[in-house]
C-alpha cells in the first residue's frame, strides 16, 4: 500500500502529527523502532508551560494551551492535565530585575500572560517557599499533565482514526522514489508521498537520510520523585537562577527535574542519572522549599532528548525536499507544545503552510552564514 504520509517516531510529536493528519483525511503510517511513549515523551516532567519560553516559541505554546485545556475531550482519555499555573521564583533582587526585564520584553511583543509577583503575593501562592525568596513570575492558565498518559492517549486516538503502526522496526533508509519516498524499516519497504521526521533525539540521523545535515546533540535530563506527602503545592515551580522544576502530583508525590544531565549509553539508547547532580538538585529543593527536608526520594530516572545549538526545535519543511517535514530536537521543552506541533505538521502537508509562525525553527538556519543562531 502507498501512504499519503509516513511518520517516523511515535513520541508525542509523531503521534500528534499522525492524528492530525488522519483527522484531515490522510492515510498515515507511523514507524517506531521501540514502542509509543518509550522515550522522552513518556518519561518527562509533564510541564505544560508557556512561561519563560523563548519568544519564538510563545505562539506555539499559547496555541497548545487551548488544546490542553480540552485535551480529555479531544483524546477521550484522562491525561491528568491540571491548570494550576507555572511559576518562576526569584531568590534575589537581581533576579527580580531579570523578571521585570522579561515582562517588559513580552509587553513590547504584545504578551501579558506572565505576571510579576512581589514577596507577599508569592507567599499567597506558595506559602512554603523559603524566606530568602523575594518574588516571582506566574502564568496562571497552564500547568502539567501526565506524560505517559497523554502520549499514550494520542496513540490510542490515532489508532481509532485509522493510523497504521509498525512498532519495533527501526528506519534504516529513507530514499526518494518516483512519487515521493521509500522508507526501509525492519527489512521492509514502505512507500509514501510525504515523510515526517519525528525521531526525537535521533532526528539528525533521519534528516541526513533525507538530505538535510543539521547539528543535534543528545542529553539526558534527570528526574526524581519522592514518596507521598500531604498536599502543599499548587503550581509547577522553577527558579530564575538555578536548575529546578518542581511539582506535586495528585497522589502527593513530588516530581523534581529541571535539566541536570545524566549519562547516555548511545549504543543501548539508555540513560542513567548522575548521583552528584541528584545531590545538587535535592539540595536546591530543600533550600527553596524547606518542607522537603527529610522527604525520601522513591525513584530517579533520565530520558534522552535532542538539543539544538539555539535551544529551539527543527520544525518545518526539509531544505533538501519540501515533501519531507521535520519536527525534532525539542531541547527539553517539547511535551507542552506537542499537541500543536501535530497540527502544524498537518497544516504544512494539507494546506502547504502553517497558520503559526515557524520561520525561527527552519531546518537550514545554521547553514545560513549571516543568520547563525537566530
Ligand atoms: C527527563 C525529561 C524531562 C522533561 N520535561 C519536560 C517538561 O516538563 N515539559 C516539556 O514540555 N518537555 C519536557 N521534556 C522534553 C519532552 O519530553 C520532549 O521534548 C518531547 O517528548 C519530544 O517528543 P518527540 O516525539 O520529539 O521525541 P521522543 O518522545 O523521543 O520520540 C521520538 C521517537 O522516535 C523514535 N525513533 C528514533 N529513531 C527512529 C528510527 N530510526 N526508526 C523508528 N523510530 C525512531 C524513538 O524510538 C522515539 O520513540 C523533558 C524531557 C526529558 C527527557
Amino acid at each position: 500500500m502507498r501512504y499519503d504520509v509516513i511518520v517516523i517516531g511515535a513520541g508525542i510529536q509523531g503521534l500528534a502529527s499522525a492524528l492530525n493528519l488522519a483527522l484531515r483525511g490522510r492515510r498515515v503510517l507511523v514507524i517506531e523502532k521501540t514502542a509509543p511513549a518509550r522515550h522522552a515523551s513518556g518519561v518527562n516532567a509533564g510541564g505544560v508551560r508557556s512561561l519563560w519560553r523563548h519568544p519564538a516559541e510563545i505562539p506555539l505554546a499559547r496555541a497548545a494551551l487551548q488544546i490542553w485545556h480540552d485535551i480529555e475531550r479531544f483524546l477521550g482519555a484522562d491525561c491528568q492535565y491540571h491548570s494550576n499555573g507555572s511559576l518562576r521564583i526569584a531568590e534575589s533582587e537581581a533576579e527580580v530585575e531579570v523578571l521585570e526585564r522579561r515582562v517588559a520584553e513580552l509587553a513590547s511583543l504584545g504578551y501579558d500572560h506572565e505576571r510579576l509577583l512581589g514577596r507577599e503575593a508569592l507567599r499567597e501562592i506558595v506559602p512554603h517557599v523559603a524566606p530568602h525568596c523575594v518574588g516571582g513570575l506566574i502564568s496562571t492558565d497552564e500547568g502539567s499533565a501526565s506524560p505517559y498518559h497523554a502520549t499514550w492517549a494520542f496513540y490510542q486516538r490515532a489508532r481509532r482514526e485509522g493510523v497504521d503502526f509498525r512498532l519495533g522496526d527501526a528506519v534504516s533508509r529513507v530514499e526518494r522514489d518516483t512519487a515521493g519516498w521509500r522508507v526501509v524499516a525492519g527489512g521492509e519497504n514502505h512507500a509514501g508521498d510525504f515523510v515526517v521526521n519525528c525521531a526525537g533525539a535521533w532526528g539528525d540521523a533521519i534528516a541526513a537520510m533525507i538530505g538535510d545535515r543539521v547539528p543535534l546533540s543528545r542529553e539526558a535530563p534527570t528526574m526524581m520523585v519522592t514518596q507521598r506527602i500531604p498536599q502543599f503545592l499548587g503550581p509547577v515551580c522553577g527558579l530564575v537562577g538555578r536548575k529546578l522544576s518542581f511539582k506535586q502530583t495528585d497522589a502527593g508525590t513530588v516530581l523534581i527535574g529541571g535539566g541536570h544531565r545524566g549519562f547516555i549509553d548511545e549504543a543501548r539508547e539508555q540513560a542513567t542519572p548522575d548521583a552528584r547532580k541528584l545531590m545538587v538538585s535535592a539540595q536546591t529543593v530543600v533550600e527553596v522549599f524547606p518542607i522537603m527536608r527529610n522527604v525520601p526520594i522513591a525513584r530517579t530516572w533520565c530520558g534522552i532528548e535532542g538539543m539544538t545549538p539555539d535551544q529551539l526545535p527543527y520544525l518545518g519543511p526539509g531544505r533538501a525536499a519540501p515533501n519531507a517535514i521535520h519536527a525534532f530536537g525539542f531541547c527539553g521543552h517539547g511535551f507542552a507544545i506537542g499537541p500543536v506541533v501535530g497540527r502544524v505538521v498537518a497544516e504544512l502537508i494539507v494546506d502547504g503552510e502553517s497558520r503559526l509562525p515557524i520561520a525561527p525553527f527552519a531546518i537550514d538556519r545554521f547553514a545560513r552564514p549571516s543568520q547563525g543562531t537566530a
